[in-house]
Parts: structure tokens; C-alpha cells; sequence
């Protein structure tokens, strides 16, 4: 080993000797520039400096060129003018020399030019500082253009930066007055980003990533990598035409003002959504067609936010919106800086200096909203406290001074701030003023006794009705009358086709003969429960051989209790403690089951970390393995935990997706027996409803345990665990009470298999087994609504995701088709899937507001047909009331 080192460490020194003599030589020509221009009596104007700073870095090679461009623009360090100097530094730096262009491509594409090119132009169409960029036709026809790294940058660009770092480093060791900039810090974390650039490999999989992001997008674009030709020297892409975004004078003036919002938009959507963001949009990486299509082109820098951050920025910015100074002075504080310095100890005046700038910016200012001028007031009260912002903040400033600064060239009239405002809103959970003000009128005019009971029942109580969401309020919820077959009817007498199937029991529709008739008996010859009572013992059997004759029963009060119940059978059972979960999947509101669940994600795609609301003990929360439905991390995360997992819990076909993989669950199947981990199917939802058992009938994956609800209560409370004997063994008393504390778990309930529930549920489930057609029909009616809903989307050109299967179904107004839920929580047009739920209300239907929606064996195709016609006519007028606005 040694010796293939030496040659190549004392080739690394003599690389690091000759860029310390050049900084050493450049830094004395340059400084005595400096001093002589200064010396004079005025002195030398901010413009002259920074052109002189530019000649020099330029002077200094492609890192210091790339440091400039990131350094340069940073907040409150310049003026204009000196701002601009530093654009110019895109254009007019010289290619390689002719030979060595030849020589790398000899080296680096799979054939020889003339072999592998039809056509090759051996003039560059663009230089950087460390790559250019060729056109060519390749033999097989297709334009290409080839981004080629410049022979002998990357080797200097590591020089550069070793010895940078080691001047930063000694830098802040022997003067304290700059260690608060936290030079090498700063430093270590632009590096990659810095260094990174000349590797076209990474560029690739950073612009293929990028290109996936945008893969369905109605006007992004994004060139396609040709990944077989490319190598980390020569980067392949397709040769995309389109109007230089330098040349705004080429797009037709009319076109240009909606060309800036949507490049605005771009930038949002890949900072707050995608999370990876270009982090130099300047009019050189960017071009237009006339058609409103929008390019986008290198992939040098791209900056990655976490879910944090991208929570963070969203919490910041609705703050904002809403004029709350308070929460936007904490969250911005939270999301943005990366060294508090001083400002704990003086937060109340550092906190009030704050809300001014922000009121000041985002309230007075916001008609002339400007980036720059923002940044320079929040810098300067940051170096009063001496704190500093995250290196991801500082890109991310970069990115959107950048951007705002190119749409305001495209469009000078545009409103930056209002069309931040309208992207935000967009996405945000609640309506536009405009639109809230338009059904608050007809709402408060068609259901006065509903508005006025909403107002008082606010007074007394509180979330779980519905009426109030937990992150997702209702703006104008319904107050139930009557409910029968496929309708309710609201206390003002208003009749509506029901879409929310009370989230999932009612799979008969309401009031179902079968149902009333059996608790009207039960009622009547007296409701039980603390003791045995006859419609528990029935339905526990036709659960049981709704799965496997042998299998066992514990009944309990709900969904939630059901996967408490089930986790702990595990952990008694296995005698191990820790649980994995999916990210996403939502297993009732106990402090595990909320885990991760629909409201908040944390972590990497594929390492997700564990996270909850407000309320939920850390302990368990910290202690719960979170893993990804349907990718192959989740098996290496079992792995890597195997020995302390007592249970892995799933929905086995996603609420959130509707589909299940077969063939994931089949290997979780088989990872969970190698591994002794109990595995518990999650079926409150899918059981009865998907197939008389569940969906893991249709998976054909049989788990250890399986809970159930919703259905099984027959439109009362009710939820069960059932499973194989030797695992529900651990539920059931020994008859030794010592063993039993010792060995098994307790499971309790005053009204667990109360005779009221049980024979609801024993009624509809006996019902559903003697009636299997229901099932057939259900999926029937499902595809049809699906399909005719698609249709009038489709025929709008709107962009949207309807999904169903087996009487579920769900509707999402997004052009993408992400896989991981954190991705579908992001992104969607969740003004419009809650407007379209006003909007159907004036044709008689309930459309609970962002919730999957259930069909029942009472809706009839006349129902079907107008729900269809209605959604059809909705999706038309929400189109031209603007919220679908691409
Ligand atoms: N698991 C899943 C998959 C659910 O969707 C729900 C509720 N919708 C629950 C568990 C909790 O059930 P419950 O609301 O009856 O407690």
C-alpha cells in the first residue's frame, strides 16, 4: 500500500507547495493594488473594489471563481453595484486549450469523437470556470450536448481547497477576533459543495435526481443524462433548444410576466417541496420556449434541505402570511441560524428587533419586496448578537437572491411577495380569503343552524369530533340530522350523498337493517359488558374464520386500542422492546401509533427518523424504528435492529397509497420469521372492507397478528386483535398469577366486547360473509368513479391523482406520482382538494375536506353517475375561478 502512496501524497504536496506560492504571490500583487488604489485621497468606490477582488480570484482559479459567486452575494457584505461585477464573472472565462480537449475526450468517452458523433462542434457554446460545454450529434442521431471538465481543475480545485482550509483553520487559531465568523466550520461544510463540482458522476445523479423531481411536471424540464456515456470527466445530457434565459429580449413580452411567476414557482417548489434546490439560477442555467415551458440546466451546485428545514421554512413563511410575529421571530430563528451567539441571553430585545424587520419586509415593504434588502437588515442584526446562519440558509439566500433577481429582469413589474404569497397559499390548509369569503356567505346562508352550532359547540369542545381536525381543521363542518343508506341530512334540513363513510365503519351505509335490527335487540333485552355475553363469543368466531379456524381473539374498544393491544401481545411474546413502523402509516392515536404517521416527517428518505406531536413521550417516540413501505432500506433497518424488535407493524395496503406489494410483505413476511420479530398487520381500515378477512387475503401474506375496527363494530365502537394461539397466548391468563405478571401481557376494557357493539358488528360481518358479491360490487363502483373522475381531469388538462380500489378511494391535485408519503404530503394542491369540497356541497355532496374517502354497498349507481357529473362540473368552474393555475 505504502508504495502506490508515496508517489501519489508527494504529488498532493507539491500540488499543495505551488498553490500556496501562487496565493502567496496573487495575494501580494493584488494587495498592493489594493493599498495603491486606497492610498488616494477618495479612496477606491465599492465597484472598483469588487472588480479588483474578481481579476484576482479569477487569478486564483476555478475555486476561489466558485467561492467568489457563493461568498460574493452573501448578505449585507456588498452594494448593488459590486453585486453586479460579480455576475460578469460568468462569461468570458477561457476554454482549455484545444489539445486538451482532445485528449480528455480521448480518455474519457466509450469511442473516439468521429466514431461516436455524427456531428461534433469543437467550439464550446458555453465556458464555466470548471467545465465547458459541446455540442454534438451522436451516431444514432440524437443531439447531445457534453459538459467536459476542464483538464487540471480538479486537481487544483483539492490544492485550493487543502490549502484554504489550512489557512482558515490557522487563521482562527491565532486570532480570536474572527473565531466568531467560525471561518473552517463554514468552510468545511462548502467544501463538498465546492470540490464536488468537477465530478460529473455526481453532477448526474444530482441532475437525474433533479429531472425525477420534475419527471411529470406540466412546464419543467429538465435534459435527460445519458448515463452509459458519461464518466466523472464528460457529462452526456440531451441537447435541449429553448430561448437563452439571457436573451429576454427573443420571448414574446406578453409571454414574459407568466414565465417569471412560473420560474418563481420553480424555485419554491424545488426549495419547499423537493428539498433540493439549484443554488444558481441566474439567467446562464436557465431557458424559456414560448410554448411556457421552463429549462433548467446545471447541476453544479444543488443545495439539499432536511425535512427539518423544509418544515422550518414553511412554518416561517406562514407565520409571515398570517402577520404573527411572535411564532415567525422563533421560527425563523429556529430554521435559519446555525450559531445562536448571544442572542439567548438578550432574546427580548434581539427578538423584538427581529419582528421589526420581518413586519417592516414582510407587512409595509411587501409591494417592493426585495430579497437583498431583507438579508442585509437580518445580517446586520445578526453580527450584533454574533450569530450566524446555517450554511444551507446561506445557499438557499443565494438561490432565491439569484432567482428573484432573473424574474425581476424577465418581468420588472412582477410582485415577488404576492406571488410567494399566492405559491404558499396554494398549499396551505386553509382557503384564500377571497374564496373562505365567498362560502362563508352561501354556507352561513344554505346552513344557518349548522354555522351557529359549529360557533357554540366550539365553546365545549374540542377536536375529536371532527369538527375541528388536528392539523387540518374543517372550515365549515357538518352537523349531522339523520343519516340513512348513502345520505345525511345536516340539522338545516340539507340532504348530501355521503363520501366520508364515517371513515371506514359503514361499509352497509348507514342505518343498515341488519345493524339496527341487532342493536335494538341488544339494547332491548339489556347491554352488557364486564360480563360473557353471546354476540361477543359469535363474533369473535366469525372473525376468527374470517382468517384461520385455529386463530384467536381479543376484542377491545377501537382501532387504537387494537394495535396497543397487539404491540404489547409482541413484546410479551418475543420478550424484546422496541417496535419498527412504516413512515406515514398511522396506527391510532396512542404515543406509538402517531409515530411518524400523516403530520410530520424527520430524517433521510430512506433512514426516516422518528417523530411526533406535541403530547407524546419522547422515550417512546425515540425508541420506535421508523423504515419505508416498499424499498429494500426497511429489510437492512429490521436487520440492523433484529434482536431488540418485539414487532413490525404495517398497513399492508397503505392509506395513503391504496396498493399493496406483494412482494415487500412477502419478504417481510420472511425477514420477520428469520428474525423471531412478531409481524402485525394493521387492518383497521382494509379489514371487511377490502375482502371479507382483509387485504392480506389479497396479498396472500399471512402475518402473526392482525388488527381490526371500524367495520367489525357494525357503526359502534369496536376494534380486535387476532392471530395465531401461540402468539395470543400472551393475552390470556395463565392461572398462575405470578406467571402472568411475569410472562403475559394484561389486557383490559370496561367495554371491550360489550353485547351493543358485538352484535352490530356479528350482525354486519355475518351479513357481508353471506353476501360475498358485495365485495365484487364495491370494486366495481370503485373503477367506474375512478375512471369517469379521471376522465373529466384528464379532459381539463388538469393535473391530478385519483386512486381507488375496493371502495376506497382518494383525490390529489398533483402532477407528480411520488412513492414515499412524506413526498405526497408535499406538493399536492391542498387548496384545491379542500375547495373542491365546498364546491361539491352545492351539488348534494359531503366530501370530508383531505380524508380518503369510502363508498358503501347503499350507494347506487344513480349516485355514482352524479357524483360524477358533479365532480366534472366542479373541477371545470374551480379551473376557471384559477386553482389550477400552473
Ligand atoms: N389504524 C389505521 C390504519 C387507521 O386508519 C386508524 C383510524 N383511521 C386506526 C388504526 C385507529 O382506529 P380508531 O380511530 O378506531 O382508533
Amino acid at each position: 500500500m505504502s508504495i502506490h502512496r508515496g508517489p501519489r501524497t508527494l504529488m498532493k504536496l507539491a500540488l499543495a507547495i505551488i498553490e500556496s506560492a501562487r496565493l502567496l504571490f496573487w495575494t501580494g500583487i493584488y494587495g498592493a493594488r489594493y493599498i495603491a488604489s486606497t492610498s488616494g485621497r477618495r479612496g477606491m468606490d465599492q465597484r472598483a473594489s469588487a472588480r479588483l477582488l474578481r481579476n484576482y480570484l479569477l487569478r486564483m482559479g476555478p475555486l476561489y471563481v466558485k467561492a467568489g459567486q457563493i461568498l460574493g452575494t452573501q448578505t449585507g457584505v456588498m452594494a448593488q453595484d459590486a453585486t453586479d461585477e460579480f455576475r460578469s464573472f460568468f462569461s468570458g472565462l477561457a476554454p482549455m486549450r484545444g489539445r486538451d480537449l482532445r485528449e480528455t475526450l480521448r480518455n474519457n468517452l466509450p469511442l473516439p469523437v468521429d466514431q461516436m458523433f455524427n456531428e461534433f462542434d469543437w467550439e464550446p457554446v458555453a465556458v464555466g470556470s470548471v467545465a465547458q460545454v459541446h455540442r454534438g450529434v451522436l451516431n444514432t442521431g440524437e443531439p447531445v450536448a457534453l459538459k467536459i471538465v476542464k483538464r487540471g481543475v480538479p486537481e487544483r480545485l483539492r490544492a485550493s481547497a487543502s490549502v484554504l482550509s489550512a489557512l482558515l483553520a490557522t487563521a482562527h487559531r491565532l486570532f480570536p477576533a474572527i473565531r466568531k465568523l467560525d471561518g473552517p466550520a463554514h468552510f468545511a461544510e462548502l467544501r463538498p459543495f465546492l470540490t464536488g463540482q468537477c465530478d460529473m458522476r455526481a453532477e448526474a445523479a444530482r441532475q437525474n435526481a433533479v429531472a425525477e423531481n420534475f419527471r411529470t411536471h406540466p412546464f419543467v424540464r429538465v435534459p435527460r443524462v445519458f448515463e452509459d456515456l458519461s464518466n466523472d470527466r464528460v457529462l452526456v445530457m440531451e441537447f435541449v433548444d429553448g430561448i437563452p434565459g439571457e436573451d429576454v429580449d427573443a420571448i414574446a413580452e406578453a409571454n414574459r410576466p407568466d414565465l417569471a411567476r412560473r420560474l418563481q414557482d420553480v424555485f419554491y417548489t424545488m426549495a419547499y417541496f423537493h428539498g433540493l434546490f439549484h443554488v444558481d439560477p441566474h439567467p446562464g442555467n436557465v431557458m424559456f420556449r414560448e410554448s411556457g415551458e421552463v429549462i433548467i440546466l446545471d447541476f453544479g451546485l444543488v443545495g439539499q434541505l432536511t425535512e427539518e428545514d423544509k418544515w422550518n421554512l414553511a412554518s416561517f413563511y406562514f407565520a409571515c402570511v398570517r402577520g404573527e410575529w411572535d411564532y415567525a421571530v422563533t421560527r425563523c430563528t429556529r430554521a435559519f441560524i446555525g450559531n445562536r451567539g448571544r442572542i439567548d441571553d438578550n432574546w427580548e430585545e434581539y427578538s423584538r428587533g427581529l419582528a421589526e424587520i420581518l413586519q417592516h419586509h414582510f407587512e409595509e415593504q411587501n409591494d417592493r419586496w426585495s430579497t437583498m434588502s431583507f438579508f442585509n437588515d437580518a445580517s446586520k442584526l445578526l453580527n450584533l448578537y454574533d450569530a450566524r446562519p446555517t450554511t444551507r440558509f446561506t445557499l438557499l439566500s443565494l438561490a432565491f437572491l439569484t432567482g428573484e433577481g432573473f424574474v425581476s429582469v424577465l418581468d420588472p413589474k412582477i410582485e415577488i411577495w404576492a406571488n410567494a404569497r399566492r405559491f404558499n397559499d396554494k398549499y396551505s390548509p386553509y382557503m384564500s380569503d377571497e374564496l373562505k369569503a365567498e362560502f362563508e356567505e352561501e354556507i352561513s346562508r344554505t346552513s344557518p343552524l349548522s354555522t351557529a352550532l359549529k360557533d357554540d359547540a366550539d365553546r365545549a369542545l374540542i377536536a375529536p369530533t371532527h369538527l375541528d381536525r388536528y392539523v387540518l381543521p374543517s372550515q365549515f363542518p357538518i352537523i349531522v340530522d339523520q343519516a340513512h343508506g348513502s345520505r345525511i341530512r345536516d340539522i338545516d334540513g340539507n340532504e348530501y350523498i355521503d363520501l366520508s363513510g364515517g371513515y371506514g365503519p359503514h361499509i352497509l351505509g348507514y342505518a343498515p337493517d341488519v345493524a339496527v335490527q341487532a342493536i335494538r335487540q341488544a339494547a332491548q333485552i339489556g347491554a352488557v359488558n364486564a360480563m360473557g355475553n353471546r354476540a361477543e363469543l359469535e363474533l369473535a368466531e366469525v372473525i376468527a374464520d374470517a382468517f384461520h379456524p385455529l386463530n384467536r381473539v381479543i376484542l377491545c374498544n377501537s382501532g387504537t386500542e387494537a394495535c396497543q393491544v397487539a404491540l404489547r401481545i409482541a413484546r410479551a411474546h418475543t420478550k424484546r422492546e422496541r417496535v419498527a413502523k412504516f413512515e406515514g402509516h398511522y396506527h391510532g392515536f396512542s404515543d406509538q401509533g402517531t409515530v411518524s404517521s400523516w403530520f410530520v416527517f424527520s430524517g433521510e428518505k430512506y433512514r426516516p427518523r422518528a417523530v411526533n406531536s406535541a403530547g407524546a413521550q419522547r422515550a417512546v417516540t425515540e425508541g420506535t424504528v421508523v423504515l419505508q413501505y416498499g424499498h429494500p432500506s426497511a429489510f437492512e433497518t429490521i436487520a440492523r435492529h433484529a434482536d431488540e424488535l418485539a414487532a413490525v407493524i404495517v398497513e399492508p395496503m397503505p392509506g395513503a397509497t391504496l396498493e399493496y406489494d406483494r412482494a415487500f410483505l412477502q419478504q417481510l413476511r420472511e425477514v420477520c420469521t428469520q428474525f423471531g420479530i412478531t409481524l402485525i398487520f394493521d387492518e383497521v381500515v382494509t379489514g371487511f372492507r377490502v375482502h371479507f378477512g382483509g387485504a392480506q387475503h389479497l396479498a396472500g401474506v399471512r402475518p402473526d397478528l392482525t388488527c381490526l375496527g371500524k367495520i367489525i363494530g357494525g357503526g359502534l365502537p369496536c376494534g380486535a386483535v387476532v392471530g395465531s394461539p401461540e402468539v395470543m397466548e400472551y393475552g390470556r391468563t395463565s392461572g398462575d398469577p405470578f406467571r402472568d405478571v411475569e410472562e403475559r401481557a394484561f389486557v383490559g376494557g370496561t367495554m371491550s366486547g360489550n353485547s351493543l357493539s358485538t352484535a352490530a358488528g356479528r350482525a354486519v360481518l355475518t351479513h357481508l360473509r353471506d353476501h360475498p358479491a358485495i365485495y365484487a360490487e364495491l370494486d366495481e363502483k370503485t373503477r367506474w368513479l375512478v375512471a369517469a373522475m379521471t376522465a373529466s381531469t384528464k379532459e381539463l388538462g388538469i393535473a391530478s391523482k385519483i386512486k381507488g380500489s375496493h371502495s376506497m378511494f382518494n383525490i390529489s391535485f398533483d402532477y407528480a406520482s411520488p412513492k414515499l408519503v412524506r413526498d405526497k404530503v408535499a406538493g399536492t394542491n391542498i387548496k384545491a382538494t379542500i375547495a373542491l369540497g365546498y364546491y361539491l356541497r352545492r351539488h348534494g355532496i359531503y366530501f370530508p375536506e383531505l380524508h380518503g374517502l369510502f363508498l358503501s354497498d347503499a350507494h347506487s349507481h344513480d349516485d355514482l353517475e352524479h357524483i360524477a357529473e358533479s365532480f366534472a362540473k366542479c373541477v371545470g368552474q374551480m379551473d376557471e375561478h384559477g386553482l389550477f393555475l400552473a
